[in-house]
């Protein structure tokens, strides 16, 4: 595939638009009109003399429109509108989220409500970028939930993300930093991980007190948290608790994902630590599939660790599901939500797979993603009617590059639970202290939108082996702060 862009700078967009199409293809730019066999895919670009042209040959369809650009504001959604017609029409497929590549569509929305009123964004945003009417009206519904979150942070307000990056074993899909504990060599590692990671909670705290910060909310995530022993998760908790002033917590998750990591003992040890919601993550009810990726547990076996957690007194627990896993169905991915919604957990958060994960599974033709993105894009439609249906809201989306279809991950809530880190972290409302291997901690200024970002180590053992540099790069908190106070 051949990308020419002639006259103009607006390659990163337009190469991402037709990596949209596809999401397999080598996609060579060039600079200047190339002489190209016919057989030779193209998509040409150009703005010249004031007017834009496109021009796309596939085989032995094509398409070309010149367009005047005299009266149009924006010359790169101009073109980028045209280049998504034309490939739209010669592949007969129609992205859902349309031109958008961006990963925050309701940050979009919302600036376009405040510069011209709801019902014209609405318009804008459907007709201009090409979304669909359902996930226009996803975004919509988002973006207000979101809003009513943000505007709870406040200039002094913090937050801390606590990672642990190990898992019982490992999904076949995982892209994560996460280290299968089945593997001596990892299993070595934890309990100095976990004493080192107490130290960077208690330097973090101490900082965090010494500007007067509020920390709103706290979030273990990995990696699965509930891999380490009742024990050492308790010293987690008590560094937190000394670290910290958690009068102010609102929120307090620990993401139990993995069932077969889940005993009486540790959701006991969670609970009288403080912790206010936990995540067991099903991804699926079809055990077929959970065997197909790896998963060591059956979905009955995650059904009795819900029922525990609530046993445990647990309530707000938050169930994932992936849309797109391998062998799953619409029908059987429509199975997992119905039994989820007998299960009534306070949040259902569900993603899409991400094709770097799908591609190690081996769906690396066109094609057949295609047709996966449509399943996965089926099942996303069964999630958003038969949820907000019954009570959850949306209230949280992202999207990543490369899932199937280029789809979304979507958190609902029923009211009064949406996940507020989630929001904060995604937002950038206040900084985000973070401790452990892979962590990345975001100063935010508290009147402003300056970011800062300190990066710890990715892996567990250079975690280990450069803590002493973890600790000194945290030592740019404090001049960050007085930047701005
Ligand atoms: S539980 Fe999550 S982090 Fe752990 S291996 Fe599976 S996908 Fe990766």
């Amino acid at each position: 595939m051949i990308l020419e862009i002639l006259g103009h700078s607006y390659q990163y967009e337009l190469e991402k638009l037709t990596r949209l199409f596809f999401p397999n293809e080598k996609i060579h730019v060039v600079f200047e009109k190339r002489t190209q066999s016919d057989a030779e895919p193209l998509c040409s670009t150009e703005i010249r003399d004031g007017s834009a042209r496109v021009f796309c040959r596939f085989g032995e369809k094509a398409w070309e429109q010149n367009v005047t650009l005299e009266n149009v504001q924006d010359p790169e959604l101009q073109i980028a509108s045209m280049l998504f017609c034309a490939l739209k029409e010669l592949t007969g497929y129609t992205p859902k989220w349309g031109l958008l590549t961006g990963i925050r569509p309701s940050k979009l929305l919302l600036a376009l409500q405040a510069e011209m009123g709801n019902e014209n964004a609405r318009t804008y945003f459907r007709d201009r970028f090409f979304v669909s009417e359902e996930k226009t009206a996803l975004t919509e519904s988002v973006a207000s939930r979101e809003e009513a979150i943000i505007r709870t942070s406040r200039p002094d307000s913090c937050s801390l993300y606590v990672s642990i990056p190990f898992c019982p074993t490992r999904c076949s899909y995982c892209s994560f930093v996460s280290h299968a504990t089945t593997s001596p060599t990892a299993k070595k590692l934890v309990p100095e991980y976990v004493s080192l990671l107490t130290k960077e909670i208690a330097q973090t705290g101490a900082y965090a007190k010494s500007l007067g910060l509020r920390l709103e909310s706290v979030y273990f995530g990995g990696g699965t948290p509930t891999t380490l022993s009742a024990e050492q998760l308790e010293s987690l908790l008590a560094a937190i608790d000394s670290a910290f002033d958690l009068s102010t917590v609102r929120e307090y998750t620990v993401e139990a994902g993995r069932p077969d990591t889940v005993t009486r003992k540790k959701l006991d040890t969670l609970k009288n630590g403080g912790v206010t919601r936990i995540s067991i993550n099903p991804q699926t009810f079809n055990d077929a599939v959970l065997r197909e990726i790896g998963r060591n547990h059956t979905s009955a076996l995650t059904e009795s660790a819900y029922l525990e957690a609530r046993d445990a007194g647990f309530h707000n627990i938050n169930m994932d599901f992936i849309a797109g896993l391998p062998t799953d169905t619409p029908d059987s991915f429509a199975s997992s939500i119905d039994r989820a919604l007998r299960l009534q957990p306070e949040n259902i958060t569900v993603h899409t797979l991400s094709l770097k994960r799908a591609s190690r599974l081996g769906t690396q033709n066109t094609q057949v993603e295609r047709a996966a993105g449509l399943a996965a894009d089926e099942m996303l439609g069964y999630a958003y009617r038969n949820l907000t249906e019954n009570a959850y809201h949306p209230y949280y989306m992202y999207r990543q590059s490369k899932t199937l279809g280029n789809l979304e991950n979507t958190g609902y809530a029923k009211s009064g639970f949406e996940c507020i880190y989630n929001i904060f972290m995604m937002e950038e409302c206040h900084t985000v202290f973070a401790v452990g291997a892979g962590a990345v901690t975001k100063l935010k200024s508290p009147h402003g939108k300056e970011i800062e970002r300190i990066f710890n180590y990715k892996y567990p053992y250079e975690y280990i082996s450069g803590f002493e540099e973890i600790l000194a790069r945290k030592e740019k908190i404090l001049p960050f702060y007085e930047k701005y106070i």
